[in-house]
């Protein structure tokens, strides 16, 4: 197939969806490439090494206008009519934003979404969810890091101890595990909470404290235990006892990183804004919830901001940046899906009876087909 990798035009959007490495392969499996050139720029992945992989550079349009365009995010109103009919397009489309869907559907684009993927064992290595929020995870803790005024870790000097910082971990799905890890690697004391009993488990094995808000009635524990290992939002009652633990423990803590989502809803509000009022001055909140609503209601979406004396991260892309790795990340992911829709003569052949496959359709021949 002609595949076109363009650059991504969103605002701050640093990531690219190939790179050398699985461009390569591409080109190795029978496939032409197309790379708008500067597309890996912002990623540090540069015109000569994709042409040194076999691809030709090209024009936005060129990349735009192949069979099987690659992207990391939903085609924009300026990309779509650069975009051929019946063209396959593979990226994080946004399966959630119904507008946006028909539009592509409206372009007759053949859609896959990545995000939609189920979250089983063989999914698991082109799951762009968890590649790029492991990577928001990690970076939440260094922002934090370089925005506390104070050291991290414990530490004895002949002038005298400084104590060890205290981080909150709101949320422990895959952003929230890896911020517990990286910040218990920079000697931080952790505690964690999440709704999903199974939670725990991870949260201890990790050296980090489960902050625990026990369930009162059947229905909490029920509603608690989520789909396909995916939350639900909790009864009203388990939320203000949550909120109450909640606050008491963000009122000790010098970092708190917040990751709490539910698949298609808001994000749950789990740190109040009379809570941060209470927090010590010169502690941070990283918001990773901040495109969706937020977990805090005072942090900013795209903003670093200071309110009470605590510092409010509500940057909204952390995988861009460290566009290197969350590329190469992204780009495997891509290259795992293909093997799914693509046959061994490298011709398109969707094996629309997959479960993956078929999660991640949301689009073709004129329609939405994303199943909600
Ligand atoms: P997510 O990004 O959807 O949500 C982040 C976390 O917020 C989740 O752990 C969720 O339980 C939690 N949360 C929601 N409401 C909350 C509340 N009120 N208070 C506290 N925490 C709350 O999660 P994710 O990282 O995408 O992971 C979702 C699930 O998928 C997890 O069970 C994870 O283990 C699983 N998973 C499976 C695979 C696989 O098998 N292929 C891959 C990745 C993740």
């Amino acid at each position: 197939m002609h595949i076109g990798i363009p650059r991504e035009t969103r605002d701050g959007e640093t990531r690219v969806a190939a790179t050398p490495e699985t461009v390569k392969k591409y080109v190795g499996g029978k496939h032409t490439v197309v790379v708008e050139r500067g597309a890996g720029n912002a990623a540090r992945y540069l015109d000569e090494a994709y042409e040194a992989a076999g691809a030709t550079l090209g024009s936005a349009q060129e990349a735009l206008g192949a069979e099987l365009v690659m992207k990391v995010r939903a085609p924009s109103a300026a990309e779509l009519p650069q975009m051929k009919a019946g063209a396959v397009v593979i990226g994080m489309l946004d399966p959630f934003d119904a507008e946006g869907l028909a539009q592509m559907a409206g372009a007759g684009l053949t859609g896959f979404a990545l995000e939609a993927a189920p979250r089983i064992t063989r999914a698991q290595s082109l799951d762009v969810l968890s590649s790029q929020a492991n990577l928001a995870g990690y970076k939440a803790v260094l922002l934090a890091a370089h925005h506390y005024g104070r050291l991290i870790p414990m530490m004895m000097t002949a002038a005298g101890t400084l104590k060890a910082a205290r981080a909150v971990v709101l949320g422990t799905g895959v952003a929230g595990l890896q911020a517990i890890a990286t910040a218990k690697r920079l000697g931080a004391v952790v505690e964690a909470s999440d709704v999903r009993p199974a939670a725990r488990e991870q949260v201890e094995s990790l050296g980090a404290k489960f902050i625990d808000v026990p369930f009162e009635t059947d229905e909490e524990r029920e509603i608690a235990q989520g789909v396909g290992g995916y939350a639900r939002p909790m009864p009203p009652a388990w939320m203000a006892r949550q909120a109450a633990l909640v606050s008491e423990r963000c009122k000790q803590a010098d970092i708190v990183i917040t990751t709490a989502l539910i698949p298609g809803r808001p994000a749950p509000t789990l740190v109040s804004a009379e809570t941060v009022a209470a927090m010590k001055p010169g502690s941070v909140l990283v918001d990773l919830a901040v495109e969706r609503g937020g977990n805090c209601p005072l942090s900013e979406k795209g903003k670093v901001v200071e309110k009470h004396g605590v510092t409010l991260i509500g940057l909204t892309n952390l995988p861009g940046l460290v566009a290197t790795d969350a590329s190469a990340l992204y780009a495997r992911n891509i290259l795992d899906f293909l093997k799914l829709i693509i046959n061994a003569d490298g011709a398109l052949a969707i094996q629309r009876d997959d479960e993956i496959v078929a999660a991640c359709l949301v689009c073709e021949g004129g329609n939405v087909t994303r199943r909600s």
